[in-house]
């Protein structure tokens, strides 16, 4: 069979055959028809939270993680202190990434099955008052956990931190208004839940802190205040564009656009998110996360208690059948993912639960249930 497998995993995801043509072109980087697509974009991510008054978006070459790196050398000063919240694998390695870069990082530690606390924040910068930067993972895609951007932008506000988010799996998926959440720096990437394809990221950064961020980065190539200040007198981007990676991604924002932007977008993903939680349930699956901490863009499950079970032999099993799912990435406990992302609908949904139930018969599993 030739047809592309169900990918359940959270970036690459499945796209649109539409998004796939797009890429069927060649694209000179000088050229004015090219540089017209990038301008589009960048309008079009601005709309998106609202923040085309309070902020810039910086795009750059490479995966998410290249674009937070960027984001930290770019708005963070040498001299500045970084205090991440770290609920799981993404704060961790922002909190590396961030230690690398040569600044200051501190790690305020929470349970990686519940959200970060804006309250715990409040009282850890009234005694820390050498923060200067605060991060914050949006939605952790470790093990999928919604954490509190409102109530956490709220508190370095009133503490006058500067706060950088990653929203990589959660924008245009997830509500964020720019216009009522104040961050400095904030970081998504072309294939996650705008359904393009990878090999971009971008940065919205606060206009307000633009000037300052100027030469702060060590890095040539990942400088954002750089690339900023050349696109906008050229144009262009400062050194080879992924040029079918930006136009998969305007065609996968005019798809977004006309299915109905981020609220439709939500609407989908909690159909797929309700589907697959219901259906897994019947076959004796555990969620790791309780449902009210839970966002609708990736699902940890309890690995099954039954002897027989081994993540390999499942994931090949199932990929037979079609679906591609995602390992687990937590340290406390064994589990898989699945995500709910992607050009897919319910009725991938069901059949990815179909096929899960068939591989648990193949590998002679009765129960999915977890160990007691
Ligand atoms: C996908 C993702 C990233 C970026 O990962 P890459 O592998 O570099 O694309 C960063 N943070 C979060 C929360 C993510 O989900």
């Amino acid at each position: 069979m030739d047809r592309d497998k169900i990918l359940l995993t959270p970036g690459p995801l499945t796209t649109t055959l539409r998004t796939k043509l797009a890429m069927l072109k060649d694209w000179g980087s000088w050229d004015a028809d090219f540089n017209a697509v990038t301008a589009s974009v960048r309008k079009s991510l601005l709309k998106i939270i609202h923040a085309a008054e309070s902020h810039v978006v910086v795009p750059l070459q490479g995966s998410g993680t290249f674009s937070v790196e960027a984001a930290v050398a770019t708005v963070v000063p040498h001299s500045g202190h970084v205090l991440v919240l770290d609920n799981g694998a993404y704060c961790k390695r922002a909190a590396r990434l961030t230690t690398l870069m040569g600044r200051r990082c501190t790690l305020m530690p929470f349970d990686e099955a519940q959200p970060v606390s804006a309250q715990a924040l409040d009282d850890k910068l009234r005694t820390e008052s050498t923060v200067t930067h605060v991060i914050l993972i949006h939605c952790e895609t470790g093990a999928g956990v919604l954490n509190p951007l409102q109530a956490i932008a709220d508190v370095c506000e009133r503490h006058r931190k500067g706060l950088i988010v990653d929203a990589m799996s959660s924008f245009g998926a997830l509500p964020i208004d720019a216009r009522t959440t104040r961050f400095d720096a904030l970081v998504a990437a072309s294939g996650k839940c705008l359904e393009g394809v990878p090999g971009m990221g971008f940065v919205f950064i606060r206009k307000a802190i633009l000037e300052a961020c100027a030469g702060q980065s060590q890095s040539l190539a990942m400088d954002l205040y750089d690339q900023y200040i050349y696109m906008e007198k050229t144009t262009q981007w400062r050194f080879t564009p992924p040029t079918h990676v930006v136009v998969a991604l305007h065609e996968a924002i005019a798809q977004f656009e006309a299915e109905g932007g981020q609220p439709a977008r939500l609407a989908r993903y909690t159909r797929n998110y309700e589907t697959l939680a219901r259906g897994m349930s019947v076959l004796g699956f555990r969620p790791f996360l309780d449902p009210s901490v839970q966002a609708p863009i990736i699902v940890t499950f309890h690995a099954p208690g039954d002897p027989k079970y081994d993540f390999k032999t499942f994931y090949a099993a199932a990929r037979a059948r079609g679906f591609i799912l995602y390992p687990g990435k937590l340290t406390t406990a064994e589990t898989f993912r699945v995500g709910c992302i992607g050009a897919i609908g319910p009725d991938e949904m069901e059949q990815a639960v179909h096929a899960i139930a068939l591989t648990l018969q193949d590998m002679g599993i009765a129960s999915a249930a977890p160990a007691a």
